[in-house]
């Protein structure tokens, strides 16, 4: 097995420093790359990030300073900088680590984003359940206040910036950009429909780029190091390293950062320690609850944005969740459809209605009710609700419904033909929901 690299760039808790202190951030160089990209000017900033081939850490994956490049120069509105801090994508746990330990590295991000593009105004929109990172964002940003860092002239480079902390309500639907900004408009978190798209009409009507807390925060290390330094780390076209968070049936779960392109198999057999108990590995999902499950021959494969999609899945958040053999996964599916059609905003019929009766028949099939017919029938309602919808939730909701039952299907057979669930060993911590 090849060795994979980890780094220390972005994920730095094993430095024992505590970053949060706005002191202890600039002795290690921190700010230092707002000054850099004030020398290099707005136009090379926006031509690193494009050259860097940062592909947004979200979820979608759509390159950084392409993104960047859309927000209309020639405009008399004010433009706006959203930061995308909901993270709530079941198995996701990698921007709670810039937010709760390194969040000045995430502030000097939203500081060159805005001086590049002419944004004045930034709002971290955070997940409301995340407390205490709330808190700690709200004290770093008093801190650069104090320091000149943020206010009327920030940094000495004559221009006004602002940031604002607005925190979510815990809806996992305010994660989707356009019903994040609903929501920081005071109004419900429902997505709108595109076009047009958040660069033209986005916060308050005004032309406003989106981007995740940990793209945002590799921004500094870009310009420090120069984007071909950045983009040495991972792979043609998706650059850089990125957290890759493992959690599950896994020995050592937890954060790892490596290069993009860094082997899937390898990340969790080498740095995640292999399968809890050394239990046959059953199946993975590779980036968050919502993209399909991958069977243990195919996860041999590049964390790339590219070659995920190629393998039948998606890199979503790289949000690894591993499932050890003797797992329920018609248990496991009952509750990952539970979650989307409790979250589904209710805009449309395909996603309000169809992610409901999902759920209540895995619970159908779980608790031995379920008929021959419908294994057929869930795929017939996942079909219809893919692709049909406002938002993507509705294919986030039928993904796994899809996947679940074409690749695992002896699975859900069993259940049907024993009138009930035949997994009665769960592995330590697995409870029935
Ligand atoms: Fe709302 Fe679901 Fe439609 Fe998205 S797909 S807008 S969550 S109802």
């Amino acid at each position: 097995m090849a060795a994979v690299t980890t780094y220390d760039h972005l994920l730095r808790d094993k430095h024992g420093k505590d970053y949060r202190d706005l002191a202890v951030y600039r002795a290690a160089g921190g700010y230092r790359a707002v000054l850099k990209a004030k020398e290099l000017g707005p136009e090379a900033v926006v031509g690193e990030m494009k050259k860097a081939s940062v592909r947004g850490r979200g979820g979608a994956g759509f390159p950084a300073g392409i993104k960047w490049g859309f927000v209309p120069k020639d405009t008399d509105k004010p433009k706006y900088l959203v930061v995308n801090g909901d993270e709530g994508e079941p198995g996701t746990f990698k921007d709670n680590y810039f937010l709760s330990h390194d969040p000045h590295r995430l502030l000097e991000g939203c500081i060159i984003c805005s001086h590049a593009l002419g944004i004045e105004t930034c709002y971290i929109y955070i997940r409301g359940e995340f407390f205490q990172q709330i808190a700690t964002v709200e004290r770093a940003i008093a801190d650069c206040y104090k320091a000149g860092i943020l206010g009327a002239n920030s940094m000495g480079t004559g221009k006004r910036m602002d940031i604002h902390v607005h925190s979510g309500a815990g809806a996992y639907i305010c994660g989707e950009e356009t019903a994040l900004l609903e929501s920081l408009e005071g109004k419900p978190g429902q997505p709108r429909l595109k076009p047009p798209f958040p660069a033209v009409v986005g916060a308050f009507g005004c032309p406003t780029v989106i981007n995740n807390v940990e793209t945002l925060s590799t921004v500094p290390l870009i310009i420090e190091h120069g984007a071909d330094w950045f983009l040495g780390l991972g792979v043609e076209r998706d650059g850089g390293s990125r957290i890759v968070g493992v959690s599950g049936h896994v020995k050592r779960p937890g954060l790892f950062e490596v290069g993009v392109g860094a082997n899937m198999k390898d990340i969790i057999y080498e740095l995640a320690g292999g399968i809890l108990e050394d239990r046959a590995l059953k199946a993975v999902i590779p980036g968050g609850s919502s993209c399909p499950i991958m069977t243990p021959d195919e996860i041999d494969v590049p964390m790339t944005v590219d070659a995920v999609r190629d393998a039948g899945s998606m890199l979503g958040t790289c949000g690894i969740i591993v499932i050890a053999e003797g797992t329920c996964l018609v248990r496991c599916l009952q509750r990952i459809s539970h979650f989307y059609a409790h979250e589904s905003c209710g805009q449309c019929t395909p996603c309000r209605e169809g992610t409901g009766w999902l759920a209540r028949i895995v619970d159908d099939i779980e608790a031995g009710r379920g008929r021959q017919e419908d294994l057929d029938m869930l795929l017939n309602i996942a079909d219809q609700i893919g692709g049909n919808t406002i938002c993507a939730l509705g294919d986030a909701a039928a993904l796994p419904v899809l996947s679940f039952v074409k690749k695992f299907r002896a699975d859900f057979q069993a259940h049907v033909d024993h009138k009930g669930c035949p997994h009665d060993q769960p592995l330590p911590g697995w409870t029935r929901p």
